[in-house]
């Protein structure tokens, strides 16, 4: 199929999971739109099991927390290793560690990592990774919200999926990427479908009107009403 023209096509966007279960993956990025498109290479992932670089007989990962409390800290002398392996030098994929103490994923970033190369993905687990490889390393924490997770590893399946929906050719319709919720700063209109009538409830008239441009603007009103109602922090971001 290659006539020479795309030999200098960029390679496909890359995913790099360091994680202690790698069998999480692909697992629902394996289904449907994503896991079409991993499969005929629209984009690469590559789960790592951090363990491969744990320490003695037992591969040992981690050890209680200088200080004393609960709970188990990922040392570094092990992490640090497996991203090297992982990630050396020269690769400029971004390197992010899942995190609750991180900048909360935006639609923003999620699209801008999707233009990159790819990112590497450190999945945390226990009480957290020793602070010092999040230094020596660069890492960038993420977080995908206001609450605790027990592992990294869904996070990653989070962001990697927003990502790659994002990719060329990924999804079905152009345009379903542009018209989305956060993509324009607002929530999405609400949407309908047949029948014309359930249980006594109508279709919005001007849907079934055909005045494209009566359309535009009812569903224009709608985002805005929705995003005052829900999130009014949405509108004050737009605000200079
Ligand atoms: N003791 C930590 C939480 C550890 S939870 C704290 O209080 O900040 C264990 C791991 O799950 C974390 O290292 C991180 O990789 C992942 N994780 C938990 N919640 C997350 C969230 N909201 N976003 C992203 N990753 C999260």
């Amino acid at each position: 199929m290659s006539d020479g023209s795309d030999s200098a096509a960029a390679a496909p966007w890359r995913a790099t999971v360091l994680t202690l279960y790698p069998e999480m993956f692909p697992g629902p990025l394996g289904l449907s739109l994503s896991g079409d498109a991993l499969a005929r290479g629209a984009w690469c992932l590559e789960p790592r099991q951090i363990r491969e670089h744990g320490l003695g007989r037992h591969r040992n990962v981690d050890d209680t927390p200088a200080g004393g409390g609960a709970g188990m800290v990922l040392r570094c002398d092990v992490l640090g290793p497996a991203i090297d392996a992982a990630s050396p030098e020269g690769d400029l994929r971004p390197r992010l560690l899942m995190s609750p103490r991180g900048k909360p994923l935006t639609q923003a970033r999620v699209r801008a990592l999707s233009e990159g190369l790819g990112a590497v993905i450190v999945c945390g687990r226990f009480e957290g990774v020793d602070e010092r490889v999040i230094e020596g390393r660069g890492l960038e924490e993420v977080s995908i919200g206001d609450y605790i997770l027990s592992g990294g590893e869904i996070g990653a399946l989070v962001l990697i999926d927003a990502c790659v929906r994002l990719l060329p050719g990924v999804m079905g319709k152009h345009e379903s990427g542009v018209e989305e919720s956060f993509e324009g700063g607002l929530l999405e209109y609400p949407h309908y479908t047949r029948p014309r009538e359930w249980e006594g409830r109508a279709i919005p008239d001007v849907l079934m009107g055909g005045n494209h441009a009566a359309i535009a603007r009812w569903r224009h009103e709608q985002s805005l009403v929705l995003t005052r109602a829900r999130r009014p922090d949405l509108l004050a971001e737009e605000a200079p």
